[in-house]
This record gives structure tokens, C-alpha cells and sequence, in this order.
């Protein structure tokens, strides 16, 4: 696997690979790896001839009192575990490669209205940031295709609104979330968690569960929201957001929609965890 922090090098060993007709998958992380993203490559490779990754802690979608200083590097790890799953290229800019004029006078990408809810309403210009940064590796990248997690079950839906509104020629592949076998979404922000916090957190997948067993049952969204909202408290958790949307859109339900999705936002300690769970009504 090369190791680059240098843009050009990228556009030309794309360059070279799509000439020879040969077709390029990307998955963009921000390291500290973990078999969530590592599955992302795995399923990358399957799917393409060769497999960029990209590392970025992007400054742009911190908050200022987020945790973009304490965010976890493990650069070393990191590109062991790609050589392992298959990945051909690595791109580890550094913000002043990405934002060489400052975050001030850069150009952004805003997804209306999907970004200002859920994690966006408590996360003002998150969804911005990642917008941006995604079109800005795109264009160095220029993947045929891209893969993000369902996870970050908004941040697809942005990331599928903008290649959709901005006509940009790239298929985006969603891939199912990776959790540990008590059931916790893996996450680069779990290790902020101690041992006790870890258990407790298992609650938040087992909470969404039995909301969709309860919602299949009777259909009362408000109710299991309500109750689940108690679980999760009961659990040690602070619920930032329990929602129920249209998995299709994010819309709110309304009778006609079938496929749901609970999405879930709540601190334990002073860790913001989010997760989401797909599920049809009947
Ligand atoms: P991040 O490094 O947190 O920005 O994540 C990079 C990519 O990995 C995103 O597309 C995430 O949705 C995806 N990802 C993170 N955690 C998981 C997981 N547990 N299962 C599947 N994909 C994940």
C-alpha cells in the first residue's frame, strides 16, 4: 500500500488505473480504525479493482467544544490493518493541505433541510463539513464508487442527496453496521467509554430493538419513543435525540411509509454515541 499526503500523486495513480479501464472504490475515514471501517474496505475490494482509503480528521465538522484535539490518531495501526484487508492507495492530508486558506474562506457544500435535523440540529455545520470534505475527496479521488456506513444513517442520506442534487458521476454503497457482540455499535469514540460505561451503552441497541418490536406490534410511534426515551436514562445514558423517520428519506412517518428507521443519539459520560435501526413496519 502507498502512503501519500501529496494530491497530485493521488490524481495520477487514478489516472493511470482508470486508463488500463480498470475501476477504483473509495472509503473515506478518520482512522483509528476498527472492523467497522476495515468491513467498508473488505466490501470495497470486492466491488472494485482497486481500493483508495483516505485518513482526515476533518477540522471543518468539529463543533469548538467537540472533541477534534482528543479525537483518537493511531496512524501505524491504521495502515497495518488496510494492508491486511486489501486497500491499494492511502491519502493522510493534513489540513493545511485541505484547507490551505483557513476553514474561512473555503468554499462549502450545503445539503438543505437533511442536514439541519437530528445530529445537525445539535451539531450546527456538522453536516456542512462533511459535505464539503466528502465533495473536496471526491474531486481529488474521483472514485467510481464509495462506501460509507449505515452507522452514520444521516450522514449517507447527505452524502446521497449531494452526489444525487450535484450530478455527481459516483455510485454510493450504504454497508451494514459492525457492533461488538454485545451489540454496541462499533465506534472510534467507544474507547472514550470505561469498561462499566461500555456495558451500560449495549442498552441503547437492545432499547432500539424492542422499539421496533413495539412499533410492529401496536404502532404507537410517540409511545415507544417515550418509553425507550425512560430505558435509556434508567441505562446511565443522557438522550440527546430518539427518533422515528422514514428510512427511505428521513421524513417524518406517515401511514403510507413501510420502511422505518429508529435513530438514536445519547451521551454516556461525556461520549456522544449514536446508532440506528432499519426496520419494516409489518
Ligand atoms: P469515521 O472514521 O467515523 O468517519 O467513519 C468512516 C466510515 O466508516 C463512515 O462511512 C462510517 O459510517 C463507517 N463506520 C464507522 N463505524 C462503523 C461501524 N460500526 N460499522 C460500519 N461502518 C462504520
Amino acid at each position: 500500500m502507498f502512503t501519500t499526503q501529496d494530491i497530485a500523486h493521488i490524481r495520477e495513480q487514478v489516472r493511470l488505473w482508470k486508463r488500463q479501464g480498470e475501476t477504483v472504490a473509495f472509503v473515506p475515514t478518520m482512522g483509528n480504525l476498527h472492523l467497522g471501517h476495515i468491513t467498508l474496505v473488505k466490501e470495497a475490494v470486492k466491488r472494485a479493482d482497486h481500493v483508495v482509503v483516505s485518513i482526515f480528521v476533518n477540522p471543518m465538522q468539529f463543533g469548538v467544544n467537540e472533541d477534534l484535539d482528543a479525537y483518537p490518531r493511531t496512524l501505524d495501526a491504521d495502515k497495518a490493518a488496510l494492508i491486511d484487508a486489501g486497500a491499494e492507495l492511502l491519502f493522510t492530508p493534513t489540513p493545511a493541505i485541505i484547507y490551505p486558506k483557513g476553514m474561512d474562506k473555503q468554499s462549502f457544500v450545503e445539503v438543505p433541510a437533511i442536514s439541519d435535523e437530528l445530529c445537525g440540529a445539535s451539531r450546527p455545520g456538522h453536516f456542512r463539513g462533511v459535505a464539503t470534505i466528502v465533495c473536496k475527496l471526491f474531486n481529488i479521488v474521483q472514485p467510481d464508487i464509495a462506501l460509507f456506513g449505515k452507522k452514520d444513517f444521516q450522514q449517507l442520506m447527505v452524502i446521497k442527496t449531494m452526489v444525487d442534487d450535484l450530478s455527481m458521476p459516483i455510485e454510493i454503497v450504504g454497508v451494514e453496521t459492525i457492533r461488538e457482540a454485545s451489540g454496541l455499535a462499533m465506534s472510534s469514540r467507544n474507547g472514550y467509554l470505561s469498561n462499566e460505561q461500555k456495558s451500560a451503552a449495549a442498552v441503547l441497541k437492545q432499547t432500539m430493538d424492542k422499539m421496533a418490536s413495539a412499533i410492529q406490534s401496536d404502532g404507537m410511534i410517540e409511545e415507544a419513543i417515550s418509553i425507550a426515551t425512560q430505558q435509556l436514562a434508567a441505562a446511565g445514558f443522557k438522550p440527546d435525540y430518539l427518533a422515528v423517520r422514514c428510512a427511505d428519506t428521513l421524513d417524518p412517518v406517515s401511514t403510507d411509509h413501510q420502511h422505518l428507521v429508529i435513530l438514536a443519539a445519547a451521551y454516556m459520560g461525556n461520549t456522544r454515541l449514536i446508532d440506528n435501526l432499519c426496520f419494516n413496519r409489518e
